[in-house]
């Protein structure tokens, strides 16, 4: 790799890396306790601007030029819950590549079946504790330790590296990375590669995650007495009918898409479609007795995960012409299909020069070659990629993915260490690369 380095002098420089964050195992221990013990639960957005104004002092205490910036306006930002981000950068002595790191300060809530306290961040066998300690404070604490080691062995002379600390991610990221990449903070012209310290486990890379089209499909018929049906048109047995379709002809036909994204788990190679609600007629919670009509509507929400190969126009023709073949052999029912929400698939290509830095230092760390994943869900690289214009931008970090969002979270000490190693290195690399090609 990275061709026409002076190697010895990076694999020296790696080495102290290495020692230094060897050397900062308590104090990675510590930043991660400290950020699990602001609650900032997302729904509502809890705490986010007592967490941004710690990290932002942590920045500027190493010399990062620190701003604040606030979802004013964007989804969910209201006085009692604004939406706080904050962004450090350390720029070196001339002018280069900037690496960033990006990482979403919210978490949900803990939820019920906890044994241990969800935001005291107890450490146990090798283990922090606490809602969000896989997802992500974990990684946001690696992420700060490699920027760290590196600005401690005095390597940072040219370029930049960045970190942002980003709100909303759990609720789609509107106030919080989106907002910046709308801004210009995720332009190319200041930002070349962006880490996202996921917990996708620390010898893996995330390339990218499928796209959502999240819709709402409202049937409706014509309300009549319940004791004389046939003289109304019912809206819920035509969702059955549309329900019936799905089930017969558009979920086996998604099954059998699969997508060259390297998905994991292997379900999520191939198309999804998650029913995520059906309501029809009289509405719920009621009290007394039910009232004798006909249901006249039924909706259903439909969380459809789409692959790169395929295009949202055509996510939307399929179902539109279901609905259409119910329509046609019910008379009296139509129907109509309201967006919710909508994300496009992204993916970096395994080429990058991100991808391929990472891969090989996690080959030297981990002894055995990286694994490239792409996630079933989505998160913030979209923003980044699609509103912003860094190509060059995936998901590492550690912690394992299947304990996001449980009880009883965690994040390996030992996981966070290798992976701060894993993202100190890369962007030493990627910080000389550009330099010495220059
Ligand atoms: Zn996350």
């Amino acid at each position: 790799m990275t061709k026409g380095e002076g190697a010895g002098g990076l694999a020296d420089d790696v080495s102290r890396l290495f020692q230094r964050i060897d050397a900062a195992r308590d104090d990675l221990v510590r930043l991660t306790q400290d950020l699990i013990r602001f609650p900032t639960i997302n729904p509502p957005g809890d705490a986010y601007e007592v967490c941004a104004r710690f990290l932002g002092k942590r920045l500027a205490d190493r010399g990062a030029a620190v701003e604040y910036v606030r979802g004013l306006g964007e989804p969910d930002d209201t006085d009692l819950h604004p939406r706080f981000n904050v962004i450090g950068r350390f720029s070196g002595a001339s002018p280069g590549p900037c690496i960033h790191f990006n990482g979403h300060i919210d978490v949900v809530e803990a939820g019920l079946g906890w044994t241990v306290p969800p935001f005291e961040g107890l450490v146990r066998d090798g283990k922090v504790y606490g809602r969000g300690a896989c997802d992500m404070k974990g990684g946001i604490a690696a992420a700060i330790i490699a920027m760290e080691a590196i600005l401690d062995e005095g390597l940072l002379s040219v370029g930049a590296l960045e970190f942002s600390g980003t709100v909303d991610e759990e609720s789609g990221g509107f106030g919080g990375a989106g907002m910046l990449a709308r801004k210009g903070y995720f332009a190319r012209d200041r930002v070349d590669h962006v880490i996202i310290p996921e917990p996708l486990n620390p010898d893996r890379v995330c390339l990218g995650h499928r796209g959502v089209w999240w819709a709402e499909v409202e049937i409706t018929g014509q309300i009549g007495h319940g004791a004389m049906p046939f003289l109304g048109v019912s809206a819920i047995r035509g969702m059955g009918d549309f329900l019936g379709l799905l089930e017969a002809e558009l979920l086996p036909a998604l099954g059998t898409r699969i997508t060259r994204m390297p998905c994991v788990p292997e379900g999520a190679r191939a198309a999804t479609l998650n029913l995520n609600s059906v309501h029809g007629g009289q509405p719920e919670p009621y009290n007394g007795r039910p009232a004798p009509v006909v249901a006249d509507r039924c909706r259903l929400v439909l969380d459809r995960r789409y692959l790169i190969e395929e295009d949202l126009d055509g996510v939307k023709a399929e179902i539109v012409a279901l609905l259409e073949r119910v329509k046609a052999r019910r008379a009296g029912l139509d129907y109509s299909v309201r967006e919710i929400m909508t994300f496009e698939p992204t993916m970096t290509e395994p080429e990058a020069p991100l991808v391929q830095t990472l891969d090989h230092w996690i080959e030297a760390l981990f002894g055995k070659p990286s694994t490239h994943v792409a996630s079933p869900g989505t998160y913030d690289q979209k923003h980044i990629t699609r509103f912003g214009s860094v190509r060059d931008c995936v998901a590492y970090g550690p912690g394992i993915l299947d304990l996001a969002h449980q009880p009883d979270e965690w994040v390996g000490i030992d996981d966070m260490i290798l992976s701060a190693k894993v993202m100190a290195a890369t962007a030493l690399t990627l910080l000389r690369r550009r330099c010495t090609a220059a």
